[in-house]
C-alpha cells in the first residue's frame, strides 16, 4: 500500500526551527575537517547516560549489566554539559537506562538547551505523561517501539508499555508541538518484517518519524551474551533492510539513511570507523568507555571537560579507532564515519534526512 501524501500540517513539515539541522550539519563537516587536519579529535557530539537504571528488562540490552553504578548528581551533570557548550560540541543525546526516572531529568534538558545544544534524548516511552517536563527543552525524542501491541510489551518485558507509548506520544503531539518525535525501532531476531511494517504504518498514520536501530554487536562480551542471542544473520538483516528501504522509497517517514541500509544490504562487515573522534560518550558515573571493550579510560567527574578531552590518554584512545574492526553498525557510527570522510554518498543521504 502507498503510503499517505503528507500534508501542509504535517508536524514534520520544514520550518524554520529545522534550519538548526543544517547547521548541525554543515558544522559536523567543519569539525570533522578542522580535527583531521589537526590530528586532534575535536569531538562535536554529546552523548551522556543520566542514569543506568531502567524500569523495562529488554532481552537485547546493553547495559542492564551496569546498572548497580551510581549515577552522576544533577550539579554535576550540569557543569559538564555547561563545558560541553563552551567547547563547541554541537548536539547532547541524552539517555539511559531509562532518563525520565531521573525526578531532575527537565534540569538536565534545560541545561543542555541553554548550553546551547541542539537537545535529543532516549526513552522507552513510560513516563511520557508522569514526567513530561523535559519536553520543553528537548528538539527530538527517540522513543523506542520494536513492534504493535503485546509483542511490544513481550520484547521490553513490560506490560502495558506500547500502549503507554502511544498515548504518550498523543499527548506530546499535542503539548510539545515543536519537538520532534521519532520512533526507535530495534530490528533483531524478536520480530519479523510483518511487525516492523507494522509499526511503520503506526508511525506514518500518527505523523511521526521512524528510525531503525540494529541489534548487531561484534564484541565478543562475555556480559553481551544477551545482545548476541537476539542478533540476526547477516544474511537476514539484508533482506529485512530490502523490504525497509522499499518501504522509504514508498513515502513512509522512515529516517536511516540509504548510506546505512545499502551497508547492510550489501552485506559488508567492514569499514573504517571514526564515531569516537566525533561523539563523545559519557557514562552515568562519570567515566567514558572503550567502545570496542567497554572498560572505562577516563574519567570526567570532578574534572574539566576541556582538560579530559586534551589528555593525551583520551586524544590516543579515540584516535585508535580507526583501526577497529568491529564494523558497529547499531548506532550513527556508520553514518557519522562516513560525514568524517566527507564521502559523499554519506553527506547526501544525511542531507536529504535533513530536509524531508
Ligand atoms: S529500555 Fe533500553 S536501557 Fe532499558 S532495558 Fe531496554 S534496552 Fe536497556
Ligand atoms: S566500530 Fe567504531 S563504534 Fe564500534 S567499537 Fe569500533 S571504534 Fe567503537
Amino acid at each position: 500500500m502507498e503510503a499517505k501524501m503528507k500534508t501542509k500540517q504535517s508536524r514534520n513539515r520544514m520550518t524554520i526551527d529545522r534550519l538548526k539541522y543544517y547547521r548541525h550539519l554543515g558544522g559536523g563537516a567543519i569539525e570533522c575537517i578542522k580535527s583531521r587536519l589537526s590530528k586532534k579529535p575535536k569531538p562535536l557530539c554529546f552523548s551522556l547516560m543520566v542514569t543506568s537504571k531502567c524500569n523495562c528488562n529488554c532481552d537485547f540490552c546493553f547495559w542492564k549489566h551496569n546498572s548497580d553504578k551510581e549515577d552522576m548528581p544533577l550539579e554535576e551533570i550540569k557543569r559538564i554539559i555547561k563545558e560541553a557548550g563552551e567547547l563547541g560540541y554541537l548536539d547532547s543525546i541524552l539517555w539511559g537506562g531509562e532518563p525520565l526516572l531521573r525526578e531532575d531529568f527537565a534540569e538536565i534538558c534545560k541545561a543542555s538547551q541553554e548550553a546551547g545544544l541542539y537537545t535529543k534524548i532516549a526513552t522507552n516511552g513510560w513516563f511520557l505523561e508522569t514526567n513530561p517536563d523535559f519536553a520543553k527543552y528537548t528538539d527530538l525524542s527517540f522513543i523506542s517501539l520494536d513492534a504493535i501491541g503485546k509483542a511490544h510489551d513481550d520484547i521490553r518485558h513490560l506490560e502495558g508499555i506500547c500502549d503507554r507509548v502511544m498515548s504518550g506520544i498523543e499527548y506530546h503531539k499535542i503539548h510539545s508541538p515543536k519537538m520532534r518525535i521519532y520512533i526507535c525501532c530495534t530490528v533483531s531476531a524478536q520480530t519479523d518484517f510483518g511487525q516492523i511494517k507494522e509499526v511503520a504504518e503506526y508511525c506514518r498514520d500518527a505523523d511521526i518519524l521512524l528510525y531503525f536501530t540494529v541489534n548487531k554487536s561484534n564484541q565478543l562480551l562475555e556480559e553481551a551474551q544477551n545482545v548476541k542471542d537476539t542478533e540476526l544473520e547477516t544474511d537476514q538483516l539484508s533482506e529485512i533492510f530490502v523490504k525497509i528501504k522499499e518501504l522509504k522509497k514508498q513515502g513512509y517517514p522512515i529516517r536511516n539513511s540509504y548510506y546505512f541500509m545499502d551497508y547492510i544490504i550489501a552485506k559488508k562487515n567492514y569499514y573504517e570507523c571514526h564515531w569516537p573522534q566525533i561523539a563523545t560518550v559519557i557514562y552515568s558515573n562519570g567515566e567514558m568507555l572503550q567502545c570496542y571493550d567497554r572498560k572505562p579510560f577516563i574519567d570526567v567527574k570532578n574534572r574539566p571537560l576541556k582538560e579530559v578531552i586534551e589528555d593525551p590518554v583520551f586524544v590516543e584512545t579515540v584516535n585508535r579507532c580507526k583501526d577497529c574492526k568491529l564494523a558497529c553498525v547499531g548506532n550513527y557510527a556508520l553514518d557519522a564515519s562516513g560525514l568524517w570522510k566527507l564521502e559523499w554518498s554519506a553527506i547526501k543521504s544525511l542531507m536529504e534526512i535533513a530536509i524531508t
